[in-house]
């Protein structure tokens, strides 16, 4: 058993069940998740009964570490699952802090058409201590504290609900990593039924909320996300509208700017009517194509992509445009499958 699949009251469980104290509880959880330590026998204060329970029965990693991939803005870590798959995660350099780009599945079934992580499907959802070990691994082997995690990585978080949402608690509770629920981004390609979930859900509604449009019509949506044939943009932006939000917090439209299929000025003034009076409530997040050698589709001039910011700014609406990083390394947005092609990383 991996010991970041638990909850805190789980584990107060089992050990109780075993015959320990309570707070041996937390006691493991501090030496982890605020002290970074994957090794049963550093843990000094633990007696030695129990530190042997815990070796014999539990491990506190999932992931095999395979390698990283550094470029100047960001670095990529590649790691393995027991079953040998591939897990990509980007730790992204800002300004003053880390961000953590983290996947949530192996592959992706929603079969965008301008994404890699879709190309072979899905092959399976990671379990939530393979989500967590990211966090814990990437941490432990570069030094640095993460103060943002963002579900931009391979796969489709709400498609993987409960084990994401396990994530989510440990990544939140004081007991856990102790992020800030608004340091915490779920990025979804808006499933309905999914979102409506998260919107009542006391551990997952006040992350925040990205949600991928991509096109402003239903008709160019669908080409692009067949998602759209059966969640239609009308029902999303819909929920959207009504979605509960905190004061001052606002809902992240992306948009993946995609030369000749969505970088019209027609396209941006679709989004405005989309958006109608809601301006207040979103803010646009434009991110540049970033080109996938076995995918047809480009990224447009920077004028363009300037134009079209301007003219969701000159509507009222905030909008940022989003290179993203780690571009030289396949680790941006919807380039992360290398491995399997053998593309040099
Ligand atoms: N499945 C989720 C989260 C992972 S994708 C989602 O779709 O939101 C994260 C973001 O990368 C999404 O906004 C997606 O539209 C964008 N993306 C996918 N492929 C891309 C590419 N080649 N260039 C730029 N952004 C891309
Ligand atoms: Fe899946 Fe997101 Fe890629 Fe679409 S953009 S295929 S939902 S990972």
């Amino acid at each position: 058993m991996v010991i970041t699949s638990y909850t805190k009251d789980e584990l107060i469980d089992l050990f109780v069940n075993r015959g320990f104290e309570r707070y041996r509880a937390d006691q493991i959880l501090k030496w982890i998740y605020k002290k970074g330590i994957t090794d049963f026998e550093t843990m000094t204060d633990l007696p030695k009964d129990f530190r042997k329970y815990l070796r014999e029965n539990f491990k506190i990693n999932a992931l095999n570490f395979i390698k990283r991939v550094p470029s100047s803005d960001s670095e990529k870590f590649l790691f393995k699952t027991e079953d040998g798959y591939i897990v990509e995660t980007v730790l992204i350099k800002e300004r003053d802090h880390f961000t953590l780009c983290v996947s949530s599945q192996i592959g992706c079934a929603i079969g965008c058409t301008f994404c890699a992580t879709a190309i072979d499907g899905l092959k399976r959802n990671l379990r939530t201590e393979e989500i967590i070990d990211q966090l814990l691994q990437v941490q432990k082997i570069s030094g640095v504290k993460v103060r943002n995690v963002v579900f931009m990585g391979m796969g489709e978080p709400l498609a993987n609900y409960e084990n994401v949402r396990k994530a989510v608690e440990i990544l939140t509770m004081p007991w856990g990593f102790d992020l800030s629920k608004r340091r915490v981004t779920i990025s979804t390609s808006g499933i309905i039924h999914q979102l409506r979930r998260m919107a009542y859900d006391p551990v997952m509604s006040e992350v925040n909320l990205a949600v991928s449009i991509n096109a402003p019509s239903q008709g160019k949506r669908e080409t692009l996300m067949p998602i759209c044939k059966t969640n239609k943009l009308s029902q999303l932006m819909n929920l959207l509208k009504e979605y509960p939000l905190k004061p001052y917090r606002r809902i992240t439209l992306e948009y993946v700017l995609i030369k000749g299929i969505n970088d019209s000025p027609e396209d941006a003034l679709e989004l405005v009517r989309l958006i109608g009076r809601h301006k207040k409530r979103f803010k646009v997040n434009i991110i540049p194509y970033n080109p996938y050698p076995t995918l047809p589709y480009r990224r447009p001039e920077p004028e363009n992509i300037i134009n079209l910011q301007r003219i969701l700014w000159e509507n009222g609406i905030s909008c940022f445009i989003r290179f993203s990083k780690g571009q030289k390394v396949f680790g941006a947005c919807g380039q992360l499958r290398a491995e399997y092609e053998g593309v040099k990383v």
